[in-house]
């Protein structure tokens, strides 16, 4: 399905990035659209900087203009939180222009600037991935980038740890963690991750990754101490 079809984005910004473009599909009298472009390109800079990366591969930014036209295009329901989505297979970003975010979601109108910032970091992941991530790295990395503070991570880690479903990686313990303060939990890990053992050593797990069966393992063998036990003495 071609997703610009669906609404009338009569707009196009073209930014040119280092080593490719990305294409930013917008209605034209959006008059929000400077405000996220600008943090956009902030944005990039904050994912360049962390994985010492340029993106190569064209992206597709779409923004929308109400819930049941991202529904549409996804294919699903979604929550009141959900506001920007990232394909982990092309990059391609859909968001709510900061326009229409307040009376489609549960965020605050400046939340869709650090969330662009957020959904671009993944789009860096995708390139920059070679296997198996967990979702706690992805997002606990997209967060710390953008900026986006998250409080209580500590006892958020602590009852997930407990429930036993944060280092098992489904899709379903997956969605079960998201939706039970795993934000402010993946925030916390990787934060305190980062300021054990240094961004060069926590965007190598990006860069060498394999899969979700020996995550673990991998993970062991560079830092002596499994993911589990690293978070439980975090949390001790
Ligand atoms: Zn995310």
């Amino acid at each position: 399905m071609d997703i610009r079809k669906i609404t009338k984005r009569d707009k196009t910004e073209v930014v040119n990035l280092p080593k490719c473009k990305a294409l930013i599909y917008y209605m034209s009298e959006d008059i929000s659209f400077p405000e996220l472009l600008s943090s956009f390109k902030a944005g990039y800079k904050k994912a360049k900087l962390f994985f010492n990366y340029d993106l190569k591969k064209e992206i597709d930014i779409t923004l929308v203009y109400s819930r049941k036209e991202l529904e549409e295009i996804l294919a699903r329901k979604t929550q009141a939180w959900e506001i920007g989505f990232t394909s982990n297979k092309t990059g391609n970003i859909i968001i709510f222009s900061p326009s229409v975010v307040e009376e489609n979601s549960n965020h605050k109108k400046d939340d869709i600037f650090k969330t662009i910032q957020h959904e671009l970091v993944h789009a860096f992941q995708v390139e920059v991935v070679k296997g198996f991530t967990p979702w706690w790295l992805d997002e606990g990395i997209a967060l710390i980038t953008a900026q986006q503070v998250k409080t209580k991570g500590r006892e958020c880690l602590k009852s997930l740890i407990g429930s036993a479903k944060f280092f098992d990686y489904t899709t379903d313990n997956y969605r079960f963690c998201t939706s039970n303060g795993g934000y402010p939990a993946a925030y916390f890990l990787v934060e305190n991750l980062i300021k054990d053992f240094g961004k060069g050593k926590i965007r190598s797990l990006f860069e060498n990754s394999c899969t979700s069966k020996n995550f673990d393992l991998f993970f062991k063998e560079k830092f002596s101490v499994s993911p589990e036990d690293y978070a439980k003495k975090l949390v001790k």
